[in-house]
């Protein structure tokens, strides 16, 4: 995953910012967790066992840098909190997701039929489409199956 690091190391660089130690290791869980979609809270659990020294106000702040230069993209699930996933620069439009509303877990759809959809509203609304973000809201299998139980 070297070329990852050069992307960041190269984007820091661009806005006159230095790979410091906090910076490499926050975007180190990212990295490890290329599935998650993390809280700030999450990252520093993650974080404090390698880098004692850093605070949750570093974590917040380092994270609200990484989505200014893109390297992470921050989402809201509407489970109170901002997340944050790795944007690995393969594609520019950002898969969807499956939220459940029980357990609050994320899961990333691949899927993707809204080409046509776009398509259909451009024609509709006089209105030019660059991209489009879904977020799906339901109950995970597990879940599902404890609901049918009860
Ligand atoms: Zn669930
Ligand atoms: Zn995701
Ligand atoms: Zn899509």
């Amino acid at each position: 995953m070297g070329s990852l690091f050069e992307v960041l190391r190269t984007k820091l660089k661009e806005k006159g910012y230095k790979l410091t130690t906090q910076r490499r290791v926050i975007y180190d869980v990212f990295i490890e967790n290329t599935d998650s979609h993390l809280s700030p809270e999450e990252v520093y659990e993650m974080v404090k066992d390698k880098y004692p020294e850093i605070g949750l106000a570093t974590v917040y702040r380092t994270l609200q840098l990484l989505d200014e230069l893109e390297v992470v993209s921050k989402i809201n699930f509407n489970d109170g909190c901002n997340r944050y996933e790795l944007n690995t620069n393969t594609d520019d439009h950002q898969h969807h997701h499956l939220i459940c509303l029980e357990c609050g877990n994320v899961s990333e759809v691949e899927i993707d039929l809204l080409d046509n959809l776009e398509e259909k509203i451009e024609m509709e609304s006089d209105f030019r489409i660059i991209d489009h973000n879904v977020k799906f809201f339901g109950y995970c299998k597990s879940c599902d199956e404890k609901k049918s139980i009860q």
